[in-house]
């Protein structure tokens, strides 16, 4: 690990000042991702700049129909808020299986979706509940924000501050883990809107990382049941195939995590 100098700015004006003065500078979080990466000498930062001190990350509240969640929240905070359980519990459900005790005390909502890790669980839950993205400098929809594998809209030092989410109906998260990481093989969310409206969102199986299963969508969206996915057909050419698991495999996967996500939610 190369020496870098350690700053932790006071408010989110300076985080960016920051770095913005520096050659090569990188936003720390929970460091979840960060730390190994710089530890293997992936990530060389001249300047860590720790976003964990900042009040303008710090927040979980429901504001007009919306659950409004903090970038420095942490996933042990959404697995234990009552506010999150009381406003989208499957939000609460699904922080409750990224990685292990260690990884959710220390690892944040923001630096998810900030690395936006094609296994990752967030992207999904995000994607599916057409959440917003409020950074330090706009407003972004799900859609536009996730552009691919660890490919985000965020701009050189541009901070997300916080995560919008419509309050759904109802909704609910199923993933098939990788049992030595605890990353999605096949993380599928499907949410029914108060239009009645039901988007689905998988992450951890699509060759371009998270993704909507329109064709799901469609299906769920005439009648919520989950015989109405046997029909589809997921295409192994889309899918990831790595040595945890073939595409054909993941596109199994995907199928039936998402009847296990429409019978939770019926249930
Ligand atoms: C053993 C292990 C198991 C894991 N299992 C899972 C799992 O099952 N599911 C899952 O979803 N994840 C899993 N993770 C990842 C974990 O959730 C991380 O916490 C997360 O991906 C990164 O968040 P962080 O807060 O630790 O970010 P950091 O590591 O601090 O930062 C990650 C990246 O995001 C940038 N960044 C951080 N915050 C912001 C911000 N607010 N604005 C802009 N950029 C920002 C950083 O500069 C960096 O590039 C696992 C990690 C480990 C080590």
């Amino acid at each position: 690990m190369r020496e870098f100098v350690y700053h932790r700015p006071l408010s989110l004006a300076e985080a960016e000042r920051l770095f913005a003065a520096s050659a090569e500078g990188r936003y720390l979080s929970g460091g979840m991702t960060l730390i190994p990466t710089m530890k293997q000498g992936l990530a060389t930062p001249v300047d860590l700049v720790d976003l964990g001190r900042l009040p303008e990350l710090k927040m979980l509240l429901v504001e007009d129909g919306y659950l409004v969640v903090g970038a420095a929240t942490t996933h042990t905070e959404v697995q234990t808020s009552p506010i999150v359980a009381d406003a989208i519990p499957a939000l609460a459900d699904l922080a409750g299986q990224i990685g292990d005790p260690h990884v959710r005390h220390r690892g944040t909502i923001g630096g998810s979706i900030a690395n936006n890790d094609p296994a990752a669980d967030y992207p999904a839950a995000v994607l599916a509940l057409g959440a917003t993205i409020e950074t330090s400098r706009r407003t972004l929809p799900a859609e536009e924000f996730f552009q691919g594998m660890f490919s985000t809209a965020l701009e050189e030092g541009e901070i997300v501050t916080r995560i919008r989410f419509p309050i759904p109906e109802r909704a609910a998260y199923r993933k098939f883990s990788n049992p030595a990481s605890r990353y999605a093989m096949a993380g599928v969310f499907v949410a029914m809107l108060g239009d009645g409206e039901v988007r689905v969102a998988v992450t951890g199986a699509g060759q371009d990382g998270v993704f909507r299963a329109s064709e799901m969508e469609d299906a769920l969206s005439a009648e919520l049941n989950p015989a109405e996915i046997e029909a589809i057909v997921v295409d192994p050419a889309t899918m990831l195939s790595d040595l945890h698991g073939s595409a054909a495999y993941r596109a199994n996967l995907v199928k039936v995590m998402a009847k296990r996500a429409v019978a939770d939610l019926l249930a």
